[in-house]
């Protein structure tokens, strides 16, 4: 009896081999036997079971294709390259960003790091080069530092840190945006170095600051941490200094009196 069970399951695992195949589902295969698993435990309907098998097929196709590249990069905004404004960023060269878009850069797991005062572009910059990795075909993921740091510390503190940044060493690009803007503690600052490290000529970072390098010694609490890290960062990497005002406030006239007083003019 046992026997006959056991055979009937072997035939059921080859014939879903055979059928997701001829399909093309390798996720749908992948998730069959946990699914019906936990379908068993929960009592699922057949159903709710088929419903779940196709959902994660979906996901996985999806996730395939650029849009789902680009949604699961988790990006603060949707910013493109061409619809950037080289006339407003002093300093910055078409051409630089114009060889950085063909992502020569990923391809030869070297870095980018914008540097400049706020508003000057550096997000846009990042997330619109992202955006074209994710357009062709590499897998992205975005935060900003204290988003990075908050996930190192919590895989850290189960255990998980190595794990993690292998895990994300599969992704071939990672933004870190906004160093500099909070402090780190020196448990944070060693996550982060780890993080650089770990990726050192193995796959690319974006990092945007808003601080010189020469600054990073505050940032990081302790300047050999700091010159320890910028050496790894900045080994193969296009440093881009982003000059001038914010983009933000540049249709406003900061020096002059409120447009209140200004209409009796
Ligand atoms: P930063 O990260 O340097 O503080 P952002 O990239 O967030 O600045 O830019 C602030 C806002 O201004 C964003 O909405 C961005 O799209 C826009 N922006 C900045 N610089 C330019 C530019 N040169 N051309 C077009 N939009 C810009
Ligand atoms: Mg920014």
């Amino acid at each position: 009896m046992a026997a006959t069970t056991a055979k009937t399951a072997r035939d059921l695992t080859g014939e879903l081999a055979f059928l997701t195949r001829a399909l093309k589902a390798p996720s749908l295969r992948e998730a069959a036997g946990r699914l019906a698993e936990r379908a068993r435990v929960e009592g699922w309907s057949h159903e709710e079971f088929l419903a779940a098998c196709l959902q994660r097929e979906v996901a996985a196709r999806e996730a395939h294709g650029g849009e789902g590249r680009i949604r699961h990069a988790r990006f603060p905004a949707r910013k493109s390259l061409e619809e950037f404004d080289y006339d407003h960023a002093r300093g910055l060269k078409r051409d630089t960003v114009a060889h950085l878009g063909t992502l020569d850069f990923v391809l030869a797991r070297e870095n980018v790091v914008f540097l400049g005062p706020p508003g000057t572009g550096k997000t846009h910059l990042a997330i619109g080069l992202a955006i074209r990795a994710c357009q062709a075909g590499h897998r992205v993921l975005f935060a900003t530092a204290a988003g990075w740091v908050a996930r190192l510390a919590d895989a850290h503190t189960t255990g998980r840190l190595q794990a993690e940044l292998v895990r994300l060493g599969r992704y071939p690009l990672l933004v870190v945006d906004e160093v500099g803007y909070i402090p780190f503690e020196a448990e944070a600052a060693n996550l982060f170095f780890q993080l650089v490290s770990a990726r050192y000529e193995r796959a690319s970072l974006i990092v945007t600051s808003n601080k010189p390098f020469g600054r990073w010694g505050e940032v990081f609490g302790d300047d050999v941490v700091a010159a320890a890290m910028i050496d790894r960062l900045v080994h193969h990497a296009e440093v881009v200094a982003l000059k001038g005002d914010s983009y933000r406030l540049k249709d406003r006239d900061l020096g002059r009196v409120p447009a209140a007083t200004t209409d009796q003019q």
